[in-house]
């Protein structure tokens, strides 16, 4: 018979655990906020598998190839020189596929499987590969370092069969939760420039104008200010070198509006060659240095197209936040609009802050 302490004892465990998991759910499925959301998983892993090293790969775009180490892990030595990348058809994938499981590298030689290629990560040593998978596909790999309490019984490995599947069932979670994130990040991403939506700006914009309004600090809450751009002469672009060298253009333009901002900005493609920059920062010189930087690299650029070299100028047109004025999103942004309208007037290739033309009339 069953030793009742003992019985009482596992019950009280799994009980535990299963409060455990419910407020793991709870803390990853309340954003869907890729950036917040890995490290709260990363934060998760630590605490739970009692380890310091603690990484994740995730594909870096929705359509990418393969699994990077996404750069918030923790503890790692990582060489910058190296690329810790898992390739989507490597034998790595293929096996978490086959045989859905967490896996130490020893595991991962006795089913055979090279790791040819995975050289840098291998020299990380992880205890441990924990796939995530949802909907039946592979969206992520949590990997760890050792435990700090150096596991139960070294000779079994780092964590023991009960652990590994408490371990898989929080991976469960994480992977729902990713792969929302992903679904939200698809329907609110322009898939040709990576650029967010005109939508999602509206919907960013309108929560901003909610909290610097009600002056209840959050994204955008102490003001913020409004980057909107234009591609000079795009249509001869397209009328010379074709639309897909014009795409082209675009795609390249768009990498560098995405290279100048922060996670807590916002960059848009507001319709087809037309750009809106939410800068969740109050001040003028910050808006107009950061128009300025764009639109100098974009002048500076020598944008290759097969055979040909381009050449592209971009006009800009700048507004912050005015409490007297800004009492609409359409109110805003067709001030951020008049603005760039005066560049193109001007010469092109330009940055008009909104006030000066607001008192010419
Ligand atoms: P301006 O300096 O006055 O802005 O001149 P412009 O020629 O750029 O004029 P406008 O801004 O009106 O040009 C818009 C052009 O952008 C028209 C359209 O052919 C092109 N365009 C819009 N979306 C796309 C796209 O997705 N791909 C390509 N290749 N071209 C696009
Ligand atoms: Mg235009
Ligand atoms: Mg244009």
């Amino acid at each position: 018979m069953r030793d009742t302490t003992t019985g009482t004892r596992d019950l009280e465990k799994q009980i535990y655990d299963l409060k455990e998991l419910f407020e793991i759910s709870k803390s990853l499925n309340s954003t869907l906020d890729f950036a917040i959301l890995i490290d709260s998983l990363l934060l998760i892993c630590m605490a739970q598998l009692k380890v310091l090293k603690v990484g994740l790969f995730i594909r870096k775009h929705l359509d990418s190839g393969e699994f990077s180490l996404h750069r918030n892990y923790t503890g790692f030595e990582v060489d910058h020189s190296l690329s810790y990348a898992i390739p989507e058809n490597h034998g790595l994938i293929k096996l978490f596929n086959r045989k859905y499981g967490c896996y130490t590298l020893d595991d991962i030689k006795a089913e055979k499987v090279s790791l040819k290629g995975l050289e840098p990560i291998i020299k990380l040593e992880p205890s441990l590969l924990v796939p995530l998978q949802a909907q039946g596909k592979i969206n992520g790999i949590i990997m760890t370092g050792e435990r700090i309490d150096g596991g139960l019984n070294k000779s079994l490995g780092d964590f023991d069969a009960e652990e590994k599947e408490y371990i898989l069932n929080m991976a469960s979670l994480a992977s729902i939760a990713i792969n929302n994130a992903g679904l939200f990040e698809m329907a609110t991403t322009d898939m040709m420039t990576k650029l967010k939506l005109r939508h999602h700006l509206y919907t960013v914009l309108h929560d901003w104008l909610e909290n610097v309004q009600a002056n209840q600090g959050g994204p955008g809450g102490q003001g913020f200010s409004m980057l909107m751009f234009d591609i000079d002469f795009f249509k001869r672009v397209n009328d010379t070198y074709g639309h897909a060298c014009g795409d082209a253009v675009l795609k390249y333009i768009a990498q560098i509006f995405l290279d100048n901002v922060r996670g807590s900005d916002l960059a848009s493609r507001y319709g087809g060659e037309e750009f809106i920059i939410l800068i969740s920062h109050p001040g003028k010189d910050l808006a107009m240095k950061i128009a300025e930087r764009i639109r100098k690299t974009i002048e500076d650029s020598n944008i290759q197209y097969k055979e040909h070299t381009l050449k592209i100028t971009i006009s800009c047109g700048v507004a912050c936040y005015d409490r007297k004025i800004d009492t609409t999103a359409d109110g805003m942004i067709e001030r951020a609009d008049k603005a760039l309208y005066q560049s193109k007037q001007d010469g092109r290739n330009r940055i008009t802050f909104s006030s000066s033309i607001d008192q010419t009339g």
